[in-house]
């Protein structure tokens, strides 16, 4: 098998993702033969390192020894049983130690993180109906938003690109100002700015609170909008005017979740927890297609009835799939014997130090790290940037694809000392 052939088969074949098809006219697609670590591997002996951990799913490299093994024994024992009347080890103590780690005791399994969204709103509109208040049927999301692109989640995202063409088939739904801090005016703290976007809400809130089932959020990343970053202040006083007004919290953690911010899961650092938290990408460490929507007993006994129609009646054929769960527990495990939290403070402390002549360069604007997350807008940026910057990146070796000008770093954990310093010697070349 060779480059060639498989460029022109997958052209041929292959409808990509997110992708003007024309476009691969002039930019050619880059068959991939293996992953090792932070590497990704091309036919013609060409190593590209993962930066962007293949669309923010990958925590610990490509064919992490530790999920391998734990996926070869879970296929010699069951890799699917249908979810609906049956059970499997693995669900279970994933829902479990889920549980545990998030406080939230319920856990609904879907297969992708639109399909998390679209399983949270349904739960949130079902609730109200169950508990005698059907006229709660809207939703509040922040400008800016990311939740998905099926018809449900596109409803609650707000990405003019995505969005705009499928308008006629969506359902309105509210966008409240974002405290993403590159928004605030010049001089204004992000706590400051933080705190007038809660007011936003609040006088939303206070008019609207009878028809709104919940409002969704990206806790402290606005990842989709080009890594938008606020105060956690955000969203603990988001949570308390959730609860003063009766309207659910949906935490949309599918980016990050994980470790991603710093904490396991990013409503940890406002000290909240969100009545609903979708989970996905980084679930299975990126091998395999699940999401969940944890949340809690209030939820959840307010479908526990003698009625069926109580019931959420809700399903995807791969729910709780057993294989993905196992990928998921072998994650969970790396976490745990690892102390990868604290073993990511060090190299996040490390490539902020590494990065110091990008932080410096005149063309970066608006610096930011939370976590394991880097991220800068670059000015004057050419035209077709971030096609022209992720084609360089390319020929440098490293996998950086940039929403809009803003560059952005989400390394896989298991980066180690060499390839830091390589990522931000490589980042510092393409910038000049
Ligand atoms: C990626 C993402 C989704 C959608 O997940 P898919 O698996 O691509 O459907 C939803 N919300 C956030 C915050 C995301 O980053």
């Amino acid at each position: 098998m060779n480059n060639h052939n498989l460029l022109t088969r997958s052209l041929a074949a292959v409808w990509h993702p997110c992708t003007q098809m024309k476009a691969h006219e002039v930019m050619p697609l880059i068959p991939i033969s293996r992953g090792e670590g932070v590497w990704l591997y091309d036919f013609d002996g060409n190593r590209y390192m993962d930066a962007v951990s293949s669309w923010w799913v990958n925590l610990f490299g490509h064919a992490n020894p530790g999920i391998n093994a734990a996926l070869k024994n879970q296929l010699d024992q069951l890799e699917h049983v249908m979810l609906a009347g049956f059970t499997h080890q693995p669900v279970v103590e994933l829902s479990e130690r889920l549980a545990a780690l998030t406080g939230l005791g319920h856990a609904f399994y879907g297969s992708d993180g639109a399909s998390a969204t679209e399983i949270a709103l349904k739960m949130s509109f079902h609730y109200w109906r169950n508990s005698g208040q059907p006229d709660k049927t809207n939703f509040i999301s922040l400008q800016n938003s990311y939740h998905g692109e099926t018809i449900g989640a596109l409803s609650v995202t707000d990405v003019a690109l995505f969005k705009d063409t499928y308008g006629p088939l969506l359902r309105q739904s509210t966008q409240v100002p974002s405290p993403d801090m590159r928004l605030a005016e010049a001089g204004e703290s992000a706590e400051a700015y933080a705190a007038r976007c809660v007011q936003d809400l609040e006088a939303h809130l206070a008019q609207h609170h009878h028809e709104t089932a919940a409002f969704i959020v990206e806790p402290l990343v606005q990842a989709a909008a080009g890594m938008g970053m606020y105060h956690p202040l955000y969203l603990k006083q988001a949570r308390a005017l959730c609860d003063q007004y009766k309207v659910h919290l949906i935490a949309d953690e599918i980016a990050v979740g994980f470790g991603r911010t710093g904490t396991m899961f990013a409503c940890e650092q406002a000290g909240i927890r969100p009545d609903f938290m979708c989970l996905s990408k980084g679930i299975t460490g990126g091998y395999l297609p699940l999401s969940v929507v944890l949340t809690t007993d209030q939820v959840y006994q307010a479908f526990y009835h003698d009625q069926t129609g109580m019931g959420f009646l809700h399903s995807h054929s791969y729910t709780g799939n057993a294989l993905a769960c196992r990928a998921a527990l072998a994650t969970l495990d790396i976490f745990e014997q690892d102390q990868v939290l604290k073993a990511n403070r060090i190299k996040a402390a490390q490539i902020n130090e590494l990065l110091s002549p990008v932080i410096a360069h005149p063309k970066v604007r608006n610096f930011r790290h939370l976590g394991m997350i880097w991220a800068f807008e670059v000015e004057p940026a050419a035209t077709d940037f971030a096609n022209g910057f992720h084609r360089s990146a390319l020929t440098n070796g490293l996998l950086l694809r940039p929403i809009g000008n803003t560059v952005y770093l989400m390394p896989p954990y298991i980066i180690d000392e060499e390839q830091m310093s390589g990522l931000a010697q490589g980042l510092f070349k393409l910038l000049s």
